[in-house]
């Protein structure tokens, strides 16, 4: 039954803003909001995922589901809802997309393709290709195309496409009035079930003197047309790597502070290490343990940033700061209380089975899951129609959610590492398989990194992974299916991988598990078998 469901889903499944912060706002939230530069790609993008000549639908009787949010978690919910033959409302009060399609994944990975591009010209030489000295990037026309990408995605989350899926499209924001009404703008939507699913923004950290200075996040760093000369990234996790990563490999002189020891710091540390390792080789200035961060005017016009990193003291002036700490949940605005909902400062508060505690109400996505990322967000819809619409049992607790950081060399994990296994009491077994013997890494010059599985000792159960390599992103993707569908790591050895590919690199630490079945007492059953052949 559940495979006609996901088949139902197949129509929307694409893998794909607040404070004093603005120095270039992006939107207002009761009027009509705007991204910028207004050019022809954000126009278009705007007429699909927030058209200022929308008019909202009459509400005919209760609804099934009323979702409030459509970024990637509500499009799912709303999507796969109707599908399957639900009356269901979709509240909207910014853009269609939410934050991945439009200040999000599609924006950052468009514009790191880029930079990827001006790396690769960068290190040319290394493979005899000679480029003319002085070759410059072009940031302003590295925008553009990202604009115009964003914009010919656009359509796939557009108010249109879902108002043609017969799903009614509410812009504007949407608050309860008890635990079985909401409102959008005055008007009263009644549901039998909702689903919050309103995400997460970027979260102003308490640095002294942000609120003197102007500073970009996620939801205006987009808008940038100019490179600055040199920006100032708070926070080295993913988002301020990749970032950090980016603007050094178009020019920028790049400031990363960090309080924290090191990078990245829920990966295993050596694997965070090869990643900061280059950030520093692309020119990447990491301020680590950053201590007594303040912020203030600078006096050439930029913005002086004042830290102590490893007992060391910083006082530079950068012409932009991104913020690029923590995420805050979108609770504000909906009228919790009103319909009994109870939430944290990490979001709405949900059980196992997604359910919020009012028993009509659920949620989705960034709102309620420490597993910020879109394809988290895709299945923990799936797994809330389920639930809301069939009596279904799905379990967040179940998911096996894999991520990946775009940098170059890309890190990605999935499932346990060995602390989440020791805190767990689960004893487990490693087998790494480093880039460097893996002959397409070698023929490609990209030979940082590993494959890294755990196992379940004394079996060949996966319970965890972590990936750095070029394309550790999609190399995650074999063994998150193996931990999905009970594929031993003995099995995956048994597979035939093309040669050269980067994926043989999985198949080998396949091997390298393989190998430790072959006992003295099985060798010498095996020798003396062949003897006997003589
Ligand atoms: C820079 C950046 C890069 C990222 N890159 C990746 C990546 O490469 N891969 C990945 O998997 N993830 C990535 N993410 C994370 C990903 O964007 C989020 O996990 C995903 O968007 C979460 O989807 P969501 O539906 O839960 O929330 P959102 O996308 O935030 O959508 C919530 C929607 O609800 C609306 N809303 C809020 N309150 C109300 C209300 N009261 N009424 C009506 N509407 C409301 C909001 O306007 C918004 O449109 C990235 C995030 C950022 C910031």
């Amino acid at each position: 039954m559940w495979k006609c469901f996901n088949f139902a889903l197949g129509f929307h499944s694409r893998e794909r803003p607040i404070g004093k912060h603005l120095s270039s706002p992006i939107h207002s939230m009761s009027s009509q909001p705007r991204m910028l530069p207004e050019d022809e790609y954000n126009q278009k993008l705007v007429s699909n995922v927030h058209p200022a000549d929308w008019v909202n639908p009459t509400p005919s009787g209760k609804y099934n589901l009323v979702v409030i949010g459509a970024g990637t978690a509500g499009l799912v919910t709303a999507a796969g809802a109707a599908g399957l033959g639900a009356k269901v409302a979709l509240i909207e009060r910014q853009f269609m997309g939410g934050d991945c399609l439009n200040v999000g994944c599609v924006p950052s990975k468009a514009i790191i393709s880029a930079a990827r591009v001006a790396a690769a010209v960068r290190d040319a030489g290394e493979f005899g290709v000679n480029v003319p000295p002085g070759t410059e990037v072009d940031f302003g026309k590295v925008m553009e195309r990202m604009r115009k990408l964003r914009s010919d995605i656009a359509p796939h989350d557009s108010v249109k496409r879902f108002a043609a899926l017969g799903i009614d499209v509410y812009l504007g924001q949407g608050s309860f009035i008890d635990s079985s009404t909401l409102t959008v703008d005055g008007t009263p939507l009644s549901f039998s079930k909702a689903v919050i699913c309103t995400g997460a923004r970027a979260s102003a950290p308490p640095i002294t003197g942000l609120d003197k200075v102007p500073y970009l996040t996620n939801e205006t760093l987009f808008s940038l047309t100019e490179l600055p000369k040199r920006i100032g990234i708070i926070g080295a996790g993913p988002i301020g790597c990749e970032m950090a990563q980016a603007f050094a490999s178009f020019g920028s002189k790049v400031y990363l502070v960090e309080s924290a020891p090191g990078i990245l710091i829920k990966e295993d540390p050596d694997a965070a290490a090869i990643i900061r390792e280059h950030l520093d080789r692309d020119g990447v200035k990491l301020l680590c343990c950053g201590k007594d961060l303040e912020l203030s005017p600078g006096e050439t016009g930029g913005i002086r940033l004042r830290v102590e990193s490893e007992g060391k003291g910083y006082d530079i002036e950068v012409d932009q700061i991104l913020v690029a700490v923590g995420r805050a949940p979108n609770v504000e605005g909906m009228a919790l209380e009103k319909a009994s909902v109870e939430y944290t400062k990490k979001g709405v508060t949900i059980n196992d089975k997604f359910r919020t505690t009012n028993k009509r109400i659920y949620a989705a996505g960034d709102i309620c899951s420490p597993y910020q990322f879109t394809h988290a967000a895709d299945f923990m819809a799936r797994a809330v129609i389920r639930n809301t619409l069939f009596f279904g049992r799905a379990k967040h607790s179940a998911l096996v959610i894999p991520w990946c950081t775009y940098t170059s060399p890309e890190l990605a994990h999935v499932g346990l590492n060995p602390s989440d296994a020791e805190q767990q009491g689960i004893e487990i077994d490693t087998f790494t398989q480093p880039m460097s013997g893996v002959d397409r890494a070698i023929l490609e010059g990209k030979t940082d990194g590993f494959v890294r599985v755990h196992v379940r000792k004394g079996s060949d159960e996966i319970v965890g992974s972590t990936i750095v390599a070029e394309n550790a992103g999609d190399m995650i993707g074999s063994l998150s299916i193996a931990m999905t569908q009970g594929i031993g790591l003995g099995s995956i050895a048994n597979c035939i991988h093309p040669y050269p590919t980067q994926g043989e690199a999985v198949r080998k630490v396949g091997d390298l598990y393989n190998k430790t079945r072959l006992t003295p007492r099985v060798a010498s059953i095996m020798k003396r078998l062949i003897a006997w052949q003589r």
